[in-house]
Order: C-alpha cells, then sequence, then structure tokens
C-alpha cells in the first residue's frame, strides 16, 4: 500500500457527547496516530443535515436521522494522516452498531442503526465535499 497523506471529515455525533464519550473516541484516533487538525463543538441545523447528508434526504430514515443530528452538540473534527479515509472507516466500523464488529467504534460503544456515535467522510470526493462544507476555510 503506498502511503498517502490525505484528510477526513469526521462528526463524533450528539449522542457520543451526550454519553459522555467524545474524550475516549477522540483518543482512540489520536492513540491510532491520526493528527486533529480541526476540532469544534457544533449544533447542525436543517439545511446543514440537507447538505451534508445530500445522498440520503429522499430515503424513509432520513427524517429521523436529521432529528437526531440536530438534537444537540456534535463535534466536527478534520483529521489528517496516511490513509486517514480508509482507516477511520475501518475504526468506526459496519453502520448497524448491533452488526459492527467488536473493536470497532461503533461495535464497542453502539447498539443502534441510527445513533451510532460516528460520522466519517467514506470516500476523497465526499471527503473534499464534507470538509468544504463543515469548514470552509481550511
Ligand atoms: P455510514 O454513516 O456508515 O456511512 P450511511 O451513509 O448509510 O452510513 O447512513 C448515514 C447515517 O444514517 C448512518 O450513520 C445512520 O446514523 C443513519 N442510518 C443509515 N441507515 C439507517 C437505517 N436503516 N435506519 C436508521 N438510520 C440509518
Ligand atoms: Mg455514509
Amino acid at each position: 500500500m503506498t502511503s498517502t497523506t490525505e484528510r477526513s471529515l469526521v462528526l463524533i455525533k450528539p449522542d457520543a457527547v451526550r454519553r459522555g464519550l467524545l474524550g475516549d473516541i477522540l483518543s482512540r484516533f489520536e492513540r491510532k496516530g491520526l493528527i486533529i487538525e480541526a476540532l469544534e463543538l457544533r449544533t447542525m441545523d436543517a439545511s446543514l443535515a440537507d447538505a451534508h447528508y445530500a445522498e440520503h434526504v429522499d430515503k424513509a430514515f432520513y427524517p429521523p436521522l436529521k432529528d437526531f443530528m440536530t438534537s444537540g452538540p456534535l463535534a466536527a473534527v478534520v483529521l489528517s494522516g496516511d490513509s486517514v479515509i480508509e482507516v477511520v472507516r475501518a475504526m468506526i466500523g459496519a453502520t448497524d452498531g448491533r452488526k459492527a464488529a467488536a473493536g470497532t467504534i461503533r461495535g464497542d460503544l453502539a447498539l443502534s442503526n441510527r445513533e451510532n456515535l460516528v460520522h466519517a467522510s467514506d470516500s476523497p470526493d465526499s471527503a473534499e465535499r464534507e470538509l468544504a462544507l463543515w469548514f470552509p476555510k481550511i
């Protein structure tokens, strides 16, 4: 695997903040060797939710997802490192916390398909789009 330093947009979702898991989750990324380039507590509003989840706005699960994502503060994070997009997706695990492998963040700490603690960019194109949305000045 060739070495490629890149950036990913990670959201540590409102359930994680409410449950007091922010430090635990950030610590996993730090211990992996990834670099926190930016970190802000933000509350998503409806228009940012619609833009962020543009690929999902017409799906049946979107209205409750939008309610959840706008329900309180989340941590918006820019992580950088070698192959960070793929590495972070592997660290967070499958979308459904009930099915995510043990050892992953969702596998260890989540039991829901919706309230699954973390969002992470899933490709270089989505990272570019999401970073522009959340951190336009970086
Ligand atoms: P991921 O966050 O793993 O990339 P998706 O992009 O498919 O997953 O979905 C975005 C988010 O929407 C998920 O993280 C989860 O919070 C929610 N979600 C996805 N599928 C469902 C579902 N079937 N039921 C409820 N919520 C869902
Ligand atoms: Mg996704």
